[in-house]
């Protein structure tokens, strides 16, 4: 079985994160169209106030 999951924000990482408690070793493949690897929405404001470095 190989599992595709389409979109890498907090949906996408959760249902990587169940699918592989269900199974460690089922192939998972996370597409997105952002050119940016899996991050929080929720700290951008205090990454882009410099808050928080990335
Ligand atoms: C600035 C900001 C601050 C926020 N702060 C908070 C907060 O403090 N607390 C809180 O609870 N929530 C907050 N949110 C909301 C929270 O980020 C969202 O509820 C959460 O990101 C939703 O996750 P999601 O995976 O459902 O959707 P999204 O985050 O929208 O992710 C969907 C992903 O799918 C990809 N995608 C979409 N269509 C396609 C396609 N056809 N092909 C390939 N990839 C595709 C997108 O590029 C994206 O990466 C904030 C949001 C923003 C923008």
């Amino acid at each position: 079985m190989s599992i595709l999951i389409i979109g890498n924000s907090a949906a996408g990482v959760a249902a990587a994160e169940a699918v592989r408690q269900m199974d460690p070793l089922v192939e998972v493949t996370m597409v997105s169209d952002e050119p940016y690897s899996s991050y929080s929405r929720c700290v951008i404001r205090e990454v882009i106030s410099g808050k928080k470095k990335t």
